[in-house]
């Protein structure tokens, strides 16, 4: 690529958006210019908005630390600037809506971590080693909506990577799924900052997710579905039900999954090989941060960990473990990866790169 992409991060002073600064930093395609948050945050120079709640164990990047922090509200700031944002606001879902929406209108590609637009017809879920397929609508994407040379995708929940990848790879090769039981351990940075009370957490274990439960057995089914027309239609073949927990880890989320297929099971030395051969379009493109392998298997009895495997395939792998055969389904597994590396700012950097890839960001 002769020239960096142009690119404006919404929600820059968060958790997922300090993420998003760190991994741009050194990155081949892109150079971030723009910065947005709050109107608390606005007016601020970064590293002065930042104060006292920078969490990334390494320094503010030189280049972003006296770059003049601008209200996100403020579309008209960004035109000009930038032609990609990358979307990590906290506001009510109505209030993301209109805001996306207007960034797509005034001709950005929108590549959001939030979850109000997730059930879009219109807009594609993204994991890009799964359904880079859905990409396709965004032509029809921008017709329906008025959009000349705007889009809008998003990633999902940071809690499904650690299972999605491998079910993926199972049924990819001839392995279709009827029913999942998984159970997810969440790490703290998973609720943003401060995220819940240290007083709830040190010692404990939260059993309620608000909202997690229902995300993990939803999006699935778009993720797995298919474009049709103008609309991304759902396959809901997988019964799926979900409990997940909050733990006292910083970083790394981690699914234990047990599977029931839907005609003939693999025996786990043979999902195991599939896992270990997987690959799919972003590896075949080398994409900058597509991970290879993208699933690693580790025969250890007392692997995954979170702190000794999300940082694998520098936060974007998964790391899979202790596949068995199931006592009530057909096989189980532990699934970990690092929840604000893949499953936020990380993932959608891929996602962004794929669109480049694609072509539908010049
Ligand atoms: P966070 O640490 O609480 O950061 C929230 C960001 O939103 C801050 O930059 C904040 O700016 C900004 N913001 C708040 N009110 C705003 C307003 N009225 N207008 C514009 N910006 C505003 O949250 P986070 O964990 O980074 O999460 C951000 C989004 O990503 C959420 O929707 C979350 O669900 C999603 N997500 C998070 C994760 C994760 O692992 N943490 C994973 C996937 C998805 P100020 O600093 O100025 O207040």
């Amino acid at each position: 690529m002769n020239k960096k992409i142009k690119v404006g991060i919404l929600g820059a002073t968060g958790m997922v958006g300090q993420n998003y600064l760190k991994l741009l930093a050194n990155h081949p395609w892109f150079d971030v210019v723009y910065l947005a948050a709050s109107p608390n945050s606005a007016g601020k120079k970064y590293v002065s908005a930042v104060a006292g709640r920078w969490h990334m164990d390494a320094e503010i990047p030189d280049a972003y630390r006296n770059l003049v922090v601008e209200d996100a509200s403020n579309v008209a700031k960004a035109v000009g600037k930038c032609s990609l944002i990358f979307s990590a606001v906290e506001l009510d879902k109505q209030s993301i809506i209109k805001l996306e929406e207007e960034y797509a209108a005034k001709g950005f590609a929108v590549v959001s971590n939030n979850s109000a637009h997730r059930a879009t017809d219109y807009v594609p879920l993204i994991i890009p080693e799964i359904n880079h397929s859905h990409l396709d609508i965004i032509p029809r994407q921008r017709k329906q909506r008025g959009w000349q040379d705007g889009l809008l995708i998003v990633k999902p929940n940071c809690s499904i990577q650690s299972y999605m990848l491998p079910i993926y790879a199972l049924i990819a090769a001839g392995y279709p799924i009827s029913h999942m039981i998984v159970s997810t351990m969440q790490a703290v940075s998973g609720a943003g900052y401060p995220g819940e009370a240290s007083i709830d957490l040190i010692d404990n274990v939260l059993p309620t997710l608000e909202g997690e439960e229902k995300k993990s057995e939803i999006e699935p089914a778009k993720i797995l579905g298919k474009v049709a027309g103008d609309k991304i239609v759902s396959d809901d073949s997988i019964k799926i039900s979900a409990h997940c927990s909050r733990v006292p880890v910083t970083d790394g989320h981690i699914a234990c999954c047990s599977l029931k297929f839907a005609t003939k099971k693999p025996s786990p030395e043979e999902a195991i090989k599939i896992w270990r051969s997987f690959s799919s379009l972003p590896q075949e493109l080398k994409l900058p941060t597509a991970p290879v392998p993208p699933i690693i298997y580790r025969d250890e009895p007392d692997r995954p960990q979170p702190r000794k495997d999300r940082d694998a395939g520098n936060g974007m792998a998964v790391t899979v473990g202790r596949a068995r055969p199931c006592n009530v389904f057909d096989l189980r597994f532990v699934g970990l990866h690092h929840n604000t590396n893949r499953g936020a700012a990380g993932g959608a950097i891929l996602a962004a790169e794929l669109l480049v890839a694609k072509e539908y960001i010049k």
